[in-house]
Order: C-alpha cells, then structure tokens, then sequence
C-alpha cells in the first residue's frame, strides 16, 4: 500500500470524485475529534458535491457534542453496494461505530492513532498529527481549488482541532496545526458559541468536582488515580461521558506525571483512562487490552484488583523515570 501522504491524498480525491454514495463513519463512544471530523468531511463533501448522497453512520453519539448536528439516517444494506466508506479517527476496526462498513465497495481510513492494525483498501494514517480534523482541514488545503469550505463544516472541524489538542496546548501541536486552524478560523467562525458549549458546565457538576478532588488517591512515586464506582455514578447522576470526563480533573497536579480514571461500565469491566506528561502510557495500557497514543491511551480492566495491578506498574514505572531524568516539574 502507497504510504507516501501526497500520493494517498490524492488516491482519496479520486475515489470520492469517482463515487456517487459516500458513507462516513467513526469511533465508538466518540469524542469532538471524532463528531467533528465527520460532520466536517460530510458539510465538505456536500458543499464541494451537491450531487452525492452523503450519508454520516454511527451507532452512537455523545450528548455533550449534540450542538454540531444529528447523524443521518442509518441507510439500507442496499445503499452499499456502490458506496465508497470512509472511517475518520478510528484505530481499529473493532472500534467503528458501524457494523456495515464491510458492505461497501471500498475502504478509506483516515486517522492518527498508532497505526497496529492496518485496515482499508486506502489508508492515510499520519500519527504525529495533533486530530484527525487536522488531516481533513490538510485534505481541503490540498485540493482547495476543487473544494468549497462552508463556516459550518469549519465549525465542526475547529471543535476537534481544539479538543484534540487540549485546546492546542498538547506536544503533538505544530506551526503546521496553527496554520490549518487559522484556515478555519478565516471562514468566520463562531467561537464564543462554541467555547460556551464546550466549557460551560451546569452548577451540579461542580459538587462532583470537589468530590472528586476529596477521594482521589496517589501512590508514592506521582500516579494520581480515581474509581468512579457504579454507587458514584449514580450519587451523582453521572452519565457515561460525565464519569469519563473525570480524568479531567486530575491533570494538573505538580509531581503526578501520570493520571488515571476507572470508570466501572457495570457489566464486570472497567474502563480506564491514561494520561501522563513527559513519560509514555502507551506500552502500559496495550499491556492491558488497550493502547492509543504516547501520552492518551485506554485500556480495560476486568477487576479492582486488576486495576490496583495496572496502577502499581505505573508507579514503578513513574518511580524508575523519576530516578532516570531529570527536568520534569
Ligand atoms: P480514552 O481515554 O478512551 O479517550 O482513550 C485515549 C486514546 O486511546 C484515544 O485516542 C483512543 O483512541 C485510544 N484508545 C482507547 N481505548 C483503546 C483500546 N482499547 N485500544 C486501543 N486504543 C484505545
């Protein structure tokens, strides 16, 4: 398969240019990366192509991005026979929130996950980029005379590029990031709007918070950690995306370079989430049925004591980086 990202770019162009039905889809339990790249590429693709039935597939949706539209209708089986798929921000097969995508004609993968397991006729996985909706604002860049971006496609594509990126403050943003965001911005966004949606929260939430602050743990070396327990899901009215939101909340505690979330999904496993600076969790959470990025990953547990054994080899692992570097704050 051609690597080379100019070459595959333009493989991506041909096929959409060739194909009348389009279906674009995304991960499970998605996050503003993955809405927006979607609903991007899909506002793109409809203002650049009036003719084609596109059509944005997922099996689930999250209610906090609900403000960049609803998904379309789930299509006929039929309605693959000659469609071209396109799977944005999604690692692995098993994370797409489409169980059709094999019915199409053709396969195209766009992400930025470490790329494990390969899928798709055509693939263009750049893992250094900071979102996925970066490599889609790239793709109009790369194709802008034939392309038309509309403020709402541009809408979509800002929210992942500023929630992937941890509000462009991640190590994974370049000049390159800044570039293709000024693009999105040059259409007139609106972002007082859209900070308001993503930032604002409700008064309740902010008792959650404290609590959390009150019962989260620490081990010796700097591994901060919580369970958000199903009887604290429910304490608090927690949602799922509120209780995976709880990882949040412990970036920014000096001297704990990794962070940790068990959410108890109440069917005897146990998400987690994995965050750090400066030291990689990658390798920690492929150890424990996950993976993701060098400094984001997921993994899951099937036990507390599982959980308690995922944690200790973080703090080892911390306790032999902090004797190994220096530098870190
Ligand atoms: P999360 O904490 O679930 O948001 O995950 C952080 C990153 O790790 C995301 O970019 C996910 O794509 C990736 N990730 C989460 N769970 C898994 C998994 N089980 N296997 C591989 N990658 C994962």
């Amino acid at each position: 398969m051609n690597t080379d990202p100019i070459a595959v770019k333009q493989q991506i162009f041909n096929a959409i240019q060739s194909y009348k039905r389009i279906v674009i889809s995304r991960h499970i339990r998605p996050d503003g990366d993955a809405v927006g790249s979607t609903h991007g590429l899909a506002a793109l693709l409809r203002a650049s192509f009036p003719e084609k039935d596109i059509r944005l597939v997922s099996e689930d949706s999250s209610a906090y991005l609900a403000f960049l539209g609803p998904d379309d209708e789930t299509p006929d089986d039929s309605f693959y026979e000659d469609a071209l798929v396109i799977v944005i921000d999604t690692g692995t097969v098993d994370r797409v929130s489409n169980k059709k995508i094999g019915l199409g004609k053709q396969l195209i993968k766009i992400d930025h996950h470490i790329d494990d397991k390969p899928y798709g006729d055509v693939s263009w996985v750049e893992e250094e980029r900071s979102s996925a909706c970066e490599m889609i604002v790239d793709f109009y860049c790369s194709f802008r005379d034939k392309l038309t971006l509309t403020k709402e496609a541009a809408y979509a594509l800002y929210t992942g590029m500023v929630t992937d990126s941890g509000r462009f403050r991640f190590p994974s943003v370049t000049g390159e990031t800044l570039r293709l965001a000024a693009v999105l911005l040059d259409q007139g966004i609106d972002t007082e709007t859209l900070f308001a949606h993503l930032n604002l929260e409700e008064y309740e939430h902010f008792k959650y918070e404290a609590y959390v602050y009150e019962n989260m743990q620490r081990t010796e070396n700097g591994v901060a950690y919580l369970f958000v327990t199903r009887e604290m899901q429910e304490r608090f009215g927690l949602d799922r995306e509120a209780a995976s939101n709880t990882i949040g909340y412990l970036d920014s505690i000096k001297n704990y370079l990794i962070w940790l979330a068990f959410i108890d999904n109440g069917d005897g496993s146990i998400r987690v989430r994995l965050r750090s600076r400066f030291i990689t969790v990658q390798e920690l959470a492929s150890r424990y049925h996950g993976g993701g990025h060098d400094r984001a990953s997921g993994a899951t547990v099937y036990s507390w004591e599982e959980a308690e054994a995922l944690i200790r080899e973080a703090d080892a692992m911390l306790g032999e980086f902090k004797r190994t570097h220096e530098g870190w704050l």
